[in-house]
């Protein structure tokens, strides 16, 4: 019985019916089935969730299983990245990982036994004979004239298949379904193929190798898994699996159930197309922090439960949907918020220069990293009398609801003192280079004397301990919510500026997280001879609502 039910999803209920009626002995097995061919992307994230919490909840057990059948595309690195982001993502599979490859051996004898059954036969036609066979969604297919060999004709040639007698595309072995069946996917499917390539698990054991659905199907059954969750374009493909049951002598029986898909807009989820951005040199690898990789999000910032929580908040349904990357953003958001220390960094620095306060005095100011939980702490700022504020932070000629730094206009330093602006100091071309001010000593935070109140205060940096460090900040990849190819490429969506960040960041560790004031949140990627290298996670507002109103 069920010890925690989290989720209300319709799969849920299917596993709580099934267990209600005594089937698989009360047992629960599920498995996430990735084909090392990519890394892992967040609609996987989606998969992993529920096949590993359906588990958990149910008190069951969840494989992680590499479908490894098409050696041509694999590879053991793509194998290594999927075992650290599930990892990362907090599921552990004990010791339940296997490969599709670890049941060659049975898979062949399922076909054998096919074969000794009359339900599968060895076709020589081509591949494209085979296509052009097989029909379309109103006309049926036509037999092929090798469908009625005899059994002992087909032991024959599927034996000598296996022994490497032919080469890539001589023949296959399908099975013997039917070609009149309104669903192409029972249309004598190809269940084996030659193929003389290496495999990086089984080296050159077989040149022959099992299709997705013949390997998938009986991967499960031999498993044990009793519910085999796959997206919805396997729907069609349910009736084939079932058929592969039916005609087989399997120790279990697994149940086959869709759910949709996960879209996420202004991104692509498909393995395909993101590794044409890889190889096309559009973004820095699989883990570029603008990918919707698992990797891609890990170094942009994302902490794994937010990714959980998104899977959560998405919910599992039959129902195609597009989300919203601000849903996504909104859980990293919350999290973010309430667990990162704040500092302060300028972005685009601004010179002020305080004449009144005394030369050659340097103050430390107390200053919270949170403004909530006071159980993170204080720490404390350098003050003297050169620093930097935002240029945006300063107007030379504000509108009336301008109520930070103007000429003749007072703003509270945070943490500090409130500043007057006295003079703008302007280079031969007009820019304005540094601000003279002054501050008023009894407005100190916390324990000035001072009633004076200003509308707003802004962040700050002294000019004498602050670090430069590297910022990365990351916009959406496409700009439009449905990208269809390169063309809807944001031009935007990396942009490289130096920051200046207060002194206490230089105790920072790789994968560390602020809120840098005002700014957003940011984590430090890298700490190198050359500096600190921080990505933008996020901005502190929701920013999809004003592009979608653009
Ligand atoms: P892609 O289209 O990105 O290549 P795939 O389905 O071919 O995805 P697999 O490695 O076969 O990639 O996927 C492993 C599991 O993850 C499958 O069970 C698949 O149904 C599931 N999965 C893949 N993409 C999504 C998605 N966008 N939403 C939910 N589940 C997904
Ligand atoms: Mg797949």
């Amino acid at each position: 019985m069920a010890t925690k039910t989290t989720g209300k999803d319709f799969i849920r209920q299917i596993i709580r019916n099934d267990l209600e009626l005594g089937k698989n002995a009360g047992r629960i097995c599920t498995r996430f089935p990735p084909e090392p061919n990519g890394y892992l992307h967040i609609g996987h994230a989606q998969s992993i969730c529920l096949n590993f919490g359906v588990a958990k909840d149910f008190n069951g057990e969840c494989f992680l299983r590499f479908d490894d059948t098409n050696p041509a595309k694999e590879t053991t690195d793509f194998v290594e990245a999927i075992i650290k982001d599930v990892t990362w993502l907090g599921f552990d599979w004990g010791n339940r990982l296997t490969h599709a490859s670890d049941y060659f051996d049975d898979i062949y004898d399922c076909a054998v036994e096919l074969i000794e059954d009359g339900h599968a036969y060895v076709d020589n036609q081509s591949g494209d004979e085979i296509r052009q066979t097989r029909g379309t969604l109103n006309e049926p297919g036509t037999d092929s004239p090798y469908r009625n060999r005899s059994v002992a004709e087909n032991t024959g040639l599927f034996e000598r298949m296996r022994s490497g007698e032919f080469d890539n595309g001589e023949n296959v072995l399908r099975a013997k379904i039917d070609m009149g069946s309104s669903n192409i996917n029972l249309r004598d499917p190809i269940i084996y193929r030659i193929l003389h390539l290496e495999h990086q698990r089984t080296g050159n054991k077989w040149c022959i190798y099992p299709m997705y659905d013949f390997a998938h199907t009986l991967s499960d059954a031999i498993e044990g898994t009793t519910h085999s969750l796959c997206t919805l374009e396997f729907e069609d493909h349910r009736p084939l699996y079932e058929w592969f049951l039916d005609h087989l002598n399997l120790p279990n029986r697994p149940r086959q159930i869709e759910f949709s898909r996960l879209n996420l807009e202004h991104t692509h989820l498909s393995k395909r197309k993101l590794a044409t951005l890889v190889e096309k040199n559009i973004v820095n690898g699989w883990d570029d922090p603008r990918m919707p990789t698992l990797s891609g999000m890990r170094k942009r910032g994302y902490p794994a439960s937010t990714i959980q929580d998104f899977c959560q908040r998405v919910g599992i349904t039959k129902k195609d949907k597009s989300i919203e990357m601000a849903l996504l953003e909104n859980s990293v958001r919350e999290r973010l918020d309430a667990d990162s220390p704040r500092i302060m960094a300028v972005l685009n620095p601004l010179k002020v220069t305080i004449e009144n306060y005394p030369d050659g005095v340097t103050e430390e100011l107390d200053a919270k990293n949170h403004p909530k939980n006071p159980d993170m702490g204080n720490r404390s700022m350098i003050f003297n009398k050169e620093i930097f504020i935002e240029r945006d932070d300063f107007m030379e000629h504000p509108s009336e609801q301008f109520y930070r730094l103007k000429p003749g206009g007072e703003v509270r330093l945070r943490f500090a003192y409130i500043i007057e602006c006295k003079d703008i100091i302007k280079d031969d071309k007009g820019n304005i280079i540094e601000l003279i001010c002054t501050y008023d000593p009894e407005t100190k935070s916390g324990s000035g004397t001072s009633t004076k109140k200003v509308k707003s205060a802004i962040h700050w940096v002294s000019a004498s301990s602050a670090i430069k460090a590297q910022v990365n900040l990351y916009n959406a990849l496409f700009s439009v919510a449905k990208p269809q190819g390169e063309e809807d490429l944001n031009p935007n969506s990396m942009e490289v500026i130096e920051a200046l960040i207060e002194a206490s960041v230089s105790d920072a560790e790789v994968g560390d997280r602020f809120q840098f004031e005002r700014n957003g949140y940011f984590i430090l990627d890298a700490d190198s001879d050359k500096g600190k290298i921080f990505n933008r996670i996020i901005t502190l507002k929701d920013t999809w609502a004003k592009v979608k109103n653009k």
